[in-house]
This record gives C-alpha cells, sequence and structure tokens, in this order.
C-alpha cells in the first residue's frame, strides 16, 4: 500500500469516527450524576437479595435448602433450627426456619435460581446493587444483611415505574 492510500484510508477513519462522535452531541445526555441522583432500575433488575417476612413478621424461610441446591455458584449456606414455640411466637412461619442464612456475594452470579426454586416466596432479588466493598471476607452477607425488615436499603436508586423503559432508552443510538 502507497503512503497515499494509506493517509486516504487513515482520514476517511478518523472522518467516520469523528462522524459518530458528533451525530452524539445533539441527543439527549443519560449521564446520570451517581450518587447525588439516584440510578433508576428496571423492576426486573436482580441486585441483593431479600428475604421475606408474613404480615406477622414471622420470616418465611423454613430451610428445606431448595434455593442452596439450585444454587449453581454453591453461594448459598444455610443452617436449619427447630421453634416449637407457639406458631404466633415463632421466629417463622414453620417449626423449621434457617437459624443462619449467608449468601456470599464474592460467588453470586445474580442468575436467580434461587429465587425460582424457593417454594415459600421467601426470597426474592432487590435493587441494592451498591456491593463494593474492601475485603473480600465482607461480601458474605447474613441474615441480618437480607432480611427485608434489617436490611439497609440505599436511596442512591429509585425503580422505573412500569410504563417507563430504561433499557431502550439507554439502548437509543
Ligand atoms: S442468584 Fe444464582 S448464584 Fe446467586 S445465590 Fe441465587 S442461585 Fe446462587
Ligand atoms: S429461601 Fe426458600 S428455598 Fe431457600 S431454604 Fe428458605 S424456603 Fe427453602
Amino acid at each position: 500500500m502507497s503512503i497515499i492510500t494509506d493517509v486516504i484510508e487513515s482520514t476517511k477513519a478518523i472522518i467516520q469516527g469523528m462522524g459518530v462522535t458528533l451525530s452524539y452531541i445533539p441527543k439527549r445526555k443519560w449521564t446520570v450524576e451517581y450518587p447525588d441522583e439516584p440510578v433508576t432500575m428496571q423492576p426486573r433488575y436482580r441486585g441483593q437479595h431479600l428475604l421475606h417476612v408474613d404480615e406477622l413478621g414471622r420470616e418465611k424461610c423454613v430451610a428445606c435448602y431448595l434455593c442452596a441446591a439450585a444454587c449453581p455458584s454453591e453461594c448459598i449456606y444455610i443452617v436449619a433450627a427447630d421453634d416449637p414455640r407457639p406458631p404466633e411466637q415463632r421466629v417463622g412461619v414453620d417449626e423449621r426456619y434457617a437459624e443462619v442464612y449467608n449468601i456470599d456475594y464474592g460467588r453470586c452470579i445474580f442468575c436467580g435460581y434461587c429465587v425460582e426454586a424457593c417454594p415459600k416466596d421467601a426470597i426474592t432479588h432487590g435493587y441494592n446493587f451498591e456491593l463494593s466493598v474492601y475485603s473480600r471476607a465482607d461480601l458474605l452477607k447474613t441474615k441480618d444483611d437480607l432480611l427485608i425488615t434489617k436490611q439497609l436499603q440505599s436511596k442512591n436508586y429509585r425503580v422505573a415505574r412500569s410504563h417507563e423503559d430504561v433499557d431502550s432508552e439507554y439502548k437509543e443510538v
């Protein structure tokens, strides 16, 4: 290839690249000033899990281990215990409950299989995406971190309303 062809091809490539860059200038910007502005999450987003309770505040999890069995990353650790007290005084909805329920977010791939496997609707994905920590050990979340009644909710996100399709807005090219 001669040097002249080389220069022409390079100039064409630069003009094409600049054309793409310039075409974005008049378009609406989707940059979010996080954390000063809340990030908008899709309703289907899979963030940190939530362990749910019933209307009396009793834990829905019956420690059946189905979520742990379904987990491809083997990152759910459960210790079952019996609570023989009367139903209204129990920790959970059943005599059997999870005394320990840990999820290691160093391994979790947010596949949602645990949520699908649960026969009691005891676990779902929440929206918390702020899971960065300085120590790998801190990625291990315990029942107190996961229970919906105890999990600290960040103000740094909002969930998109049903008519908002954030994804397609971002996909606009
Ligand atoms: S989302 Fe997937 S990887 Fe994470 S705990 Fe559930 S089953 Fe395991
Ligand atoms: S979260 Fe659901 S699937 Fe997992 S142990 Fe509890 S009841 Fe069973």
